[in-house]
């Protein structure tokens, strides 16, 4: 008798993770298919005047605890380098070095408005977005004299939402739930970064897989007895099992069409949570002329304006900056510059910070653009105002009609917005395929919220994590 099929709709870390498994196990046939001409999804290395340059995902975030990515590294001998947040510069809007007179104060007090915020998620019986818990908390208490004076305060207060919140969850701090925006887990340890390139990854997963490029899925069919998988070039792939590892963007946008359509509670929390948007401009130059630290920050009058640049030089010994932009500005500035106005700007940026010394053009220039890119129509999953973990991760994690299971990094509770959560989500639903083989269809997984999330929203997840468990207990038992 042959082996059942899986057909993995997407070659990212979740969908080759499942394929790795689910490959391994002997068990199961499985047939990856992936719209572009690449494997790796939002994991892309590029070369940039002879250097490695990610476009997507750089770090290993926490590489201790068990993190899969670090022991897939180093189980592979990959080269990886640490990265110290606490190594910066901080340039005012008009290139003072305000690093030692006004960081400390401004660290200080914004995170007393950040222990306020702290304070109103487990106080307020209403969600809300989190700008409206900062505003409070900078009206309430911290924020000292100085900071109050709007001229000034505004910019820092902008400056540290952006370089906490808004860089690091793609959205800005009104888009955001106050509820639930840190609600993630993290990994103890240092953050790691790749000198050779995070592609490594994904390059050792495929190893010896049945991946088919450039074949985007167009429509899905399923019942309870299997499923058909379509391309956009009308080539059918039948399957047993289907696994859709596409990002968010594609979910929401509904660029695959499913028959019947996707149903609810899972319909609607695709419609719920939201893709966020981090890009980046990597600019490599002949010579370095900024400071030997990892990161250099610029407080801007204009919110948003590239206020984080990683500098390649300290972290790989490249000679490049690797600029950020989030939330709405990244946004904005997608429509607004083009490749030469976008690189000008940062010149003149970089200019009031280190003046004649920077050369009127970057020797190359590489700008992502993810909030266009057809196959992910963003960068990341993040928690908008109305989104409620246990119940949306739970819908995104359905077993539908036991035959479609849903991937990425957008459906893992614990770790969502990452490699090692979309990882992950692909070793939870190989693990769903392989248990059901034996009664023939796939079997619900616990829905793990919560072993290391942060201790705010620990307490509100616990309830909601001991109900869903017991609740898929109880699905299991049934099926
Ligand atoms: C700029 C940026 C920086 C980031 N930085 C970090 C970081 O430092 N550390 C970290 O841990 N995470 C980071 N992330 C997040 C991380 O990259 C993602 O969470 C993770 O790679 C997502 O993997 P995935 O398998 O869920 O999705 P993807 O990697 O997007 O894989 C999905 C695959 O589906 C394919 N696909 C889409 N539509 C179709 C279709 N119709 N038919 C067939 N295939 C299709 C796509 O082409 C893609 O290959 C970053 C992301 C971005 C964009």
């Amino acid at each position: 008798m042959s082996n059942p099929t899986v057909v993995i709709v997407g070659a990212g870390a979740s969908g080759l993770s499942a394929a790795r498994s689910l490959q391994d196990s002997g068990l199961v046939d499985v047939i990856i298919l992936e719209a572009r001409n690449r494997i790796g999804g939002r994991i892309n290395t590029v070369t940039s005047s002879g250097y490695n340059v990610d476009r997507g995902a750089s770090w290993i975030h926490g590489h201790g605890g068990g993190n899969p990515i670090y022991t897939i590294a180093t189980d592979n001998d990959i080269a990886l380098v640490d990265c110290n947040y606490s190594d910066t510069v901080l340039y005012d809007f008009d290139g003072t070095d305000i690093t030692y007179t006004r960081l400390p104060d401004i660290e200080s007090e914004f995170s007393e408005v950040m222990d306020y915020v702290a304070t109103l998620q487990d106080d307020t019986n209403r969600d809300q977005p989190l700008s409206n818990g900062i505003t409070e908390g900078v009206a309430d208490l911290g924020w000292n004299t100085w900071l109050r004076d709007p001229d000034v305060g505004t910019r820092y207060l902008n400056f540290k939402c952006q370089d906490e919140i808004v860089h690091e969850y793609a959205a800005d701090t009104s888009a955001l739930s106050l509820w639930w925006f840190d609600s993630q887990g993290e990994f103890p340890g240092s953050d790691k970064l790749f000198p050779g390139g995070y592609s490594q990854i994904p390059n050792i997963l495929a190893e010896g897989l049945d991946i088919r490029l450039s074949s985007p899925v167009a429509s899905i069919s399923y019942d309870p007895t299997g499923a058909t998988v379509t391309t956009t070039g009308g080539t059918s792939f039948s399957a047993d099992y289907v696994v859709v590892s596409v990002p968010l963007g594609v979910l929401k946008a509904g660029d695959i069409a499913f028959t019947p359509p996707l149903p609810e509670p899972t319909a609607s929390a695709v419609g719920l949570m939201e893709m966020g948007l981090l890009d980046k401009y990597v600019l490599i130059f002949q010579t370095v002329f900024w400071d030997d630290v990892t990161f250099i920050n610029f407080a801007s009058n204009t919110n948003g304006y590239w206020p984080q640049i990683l500098n390649l030089d300290k972290a790989f010994g490249t000679p490049g900056l690797m600029v950020f932009a989030a939330g709405s500005f990244a946004q904005d500035a997608s429509t607004a510059y083009s490749d030469a106005q976008a690189e000008a700007a940062i010149l003149a940026e970089l200019r009031i910070m280190y003046g004649n010394a920077v050369p009127t053009s970057a020797t190359s220039f590489v700008r992502t653009d993810w909030s266009h890119d057809e196959y992910a129509w963003g960068s990341y999953s993040f928690q908008p105002v109305g989104f409620e973990p246990l119940k949306d991760y739970g819908a995104l994690q359905d077993v539908i009609s036991g035959r479609l299971l849903l991937a990425g990094e957008h459906t893992d509770c614990l770790n969502p917005a990452t490699v090692h959560g979309a990882y992950e989500s692909g070793q939870r639903v190989a693990d769903a395929i392989l248990q059901g083989l034996a009664v023939g269809a796939a079997v619900p997984q616990p829905v793990v919220c919560m072993s290391d999330v942060s201790t705010s929203a620990s307490a509100r997840l616990s309830l909601f994590a001991v109900v869903s468990i017991l609740f898929t207990s109880l699905a299991q038992i049934n099926s």
